[in-house]
């Protein structure tokens, strides 16, 4: 299938990005720019007046996602939707979530100014609180979107100061009328920074995104003796510190025996009574699992049993375990990828595919409507970062790419109704 001969404007795109980038703008170069403040309030309204310019009329559902709609020929159909998020995290940077709605918004741009007419309509989306950090969890609203979680109980979530999600949405004047779920979507896109370093290390432009590895959160407690640190032989020691380093060490193993793919984390670790010339006497620690198949997840989490059984045992202390959170794999739509895929081709963008190693709004939206993801590479792999950076020519082929693959979506979808 040849592709229509359209391109953005990517000039535009990166004054647009850099603009926006005032709104919370830290001195180090990043964003602050946390979810339901002032601030957010202010890049939505940003937006709003910006899809609007570009020729969409915008609605708003009960849990302040925003929808840009540019009418199409048949709007009868679900629009095909460019979906990510503008909130960012307290030390956040440029690119992460931004990029992805601001080439939502400059796709709006560069159609209207080619007079090009879809078949669906074409909507862009900006998700209310990807970044879950002010209110956890993360992705909570397109997680009520794809029915993950429901209206009221994202309401109830609370930040550190005790403030209600929904009284926060309320307070910035983001409370639409449609309900949340209530929005068929033909498909949906997302580009996005990728949060990691293959693109970078293999010179690629393009990552074509099949997925969303499952994680799982577990937490552990382990129970010693606290006692004396001169006085107590080492054979007669239930050292809770001891163990738990034995059960780092099994848990790096663990991913290690399931690689390439499987990560494995111990990221956070309290030991009490955390005193120099005292057997620490209990130890809490955090286990984060990652893989693309839900079934290796379901085999390391034996193994972290059965390790963890085996440890405590061989240390005398005991041991108790849990897992707090499980996220399956999600399988991105074989159609959305290969449209994504076959406009990175067409473009001359070298490429791979790449399963995603963080989550993203698109993993909830994957459940109610066929969904893929682009990512572009950013440097050295960071992001949550205010040193997080982007090139402007590979956001600007990723934006290429979400173009492409949105109308050659358009008359795939068109195609297969009349046949
Ligand atoms: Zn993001």
């Amino acid at each position: 299938m040849s592709l229509p001969n359209l391109a953005i404007d990517p000039a535009r795109l990166w004054d647009t990005i850099m603009d926006t980038a005032k709104i919370g703008g830290t001195a180090k170069g990043g964003i602050k720019r946390l979810t339901l403040t002032e601030l957010d309030a202010e890049v939505r309204r940003w937006f709003i007046a910006a899809c609007e310019e570009a020729g969409c009329t915008v609605t708003i559902d009960d849990m302040g996602n925003i929808f840009a709609r540019r009418p199409g020929r048949d709007n009868s159909l679900p629009p095909i939707a460019i979906g990510s998020h503008l909130d960012t995290q307290p030390t956040g940077g440029k690119y992460d979530g931004i990029i992805g709605v601001l080439s939502g918004l400059e796709l709006l741009r560069t159609l209207r100014d080619a007079g090009y007419e879809t078949t669906h309509p074409i909507e862009v989306i900006d998700w209310t609180n990807e970044e879950g950090s002010r209110f956890a969890p993360a992705m909570l609203s397109s997680g009520v979107f794809g029915g993950q979680f429901t209206r009221d109980w994202a309401y109830a979530r609370e930040d550190r100061d005790g403030v209600r999600f929904g009284d926060a949405l309320t307070e910035i004047g983001f409370v639409g009328e449609e309900p949340c779920g209530q929005h068929p979507l033909a498909a949906h896109f997302e580009l996005h920074i990728e949060q990691g370093p293959i693109l970078e290390a293999e010179d690629r432009v393009i990552g074509v995104v099949t997925g969303v590895q499952g994680m799982r959160w577990y937490e552990v407690t382990v129970t010693g003796n606290d006692s004396h640190a001169g006085s107590t032989p080492m054979p007669l020691r239930h050292d809770a510190l001891l163990a738990a380093a034995r059960m780092i060490e099994a848990v790096h193993q663990i991913a290690i025996r399931n690689a390439p793919d499987a990560v494995g984390t111990v990221g956070l670790i309290e030991a009490r009574p955390n005193s120099r010339n005292v057997i620490p006497g209990e130890v809490f620690f955090t286990v984060d699992f990652r893989h693309p198949d839900d079934a290796v997840l379901a085999s390391m989490e034996q193994a972290l049993h059965a390790a963890l059984s085996g440890i405590a045992e061989a240390s005398a202390v005991t041991h108790a375990v849990s897992c707090i959170w499980n996220s399956p794999a999600v399988r991105f739509d074989a159609e959305c990828i290969g449209a994504v895929r076959h406009a990175a081709e067409q473009g001359g963008f070298p490429h791979r595919d790449i399963i995603s190693g963080a989550g993203h709004d698109s993993a909830y939206v994957a459940a109610v409507a066929p969904t893929s993801m682009i990512f572009v590479p950013c440097a050295r792999g960071i992001s949550h970062n205010e040193l997080e950076s982007a090139e402007p020519e590979h956001v600007a082929a990723g934006a290429n790419v979400l173009l492409q693959a949105v109308l050659a979506m358009d008359s795939t979808l068109v195609e297969r109704a009349r046949a």
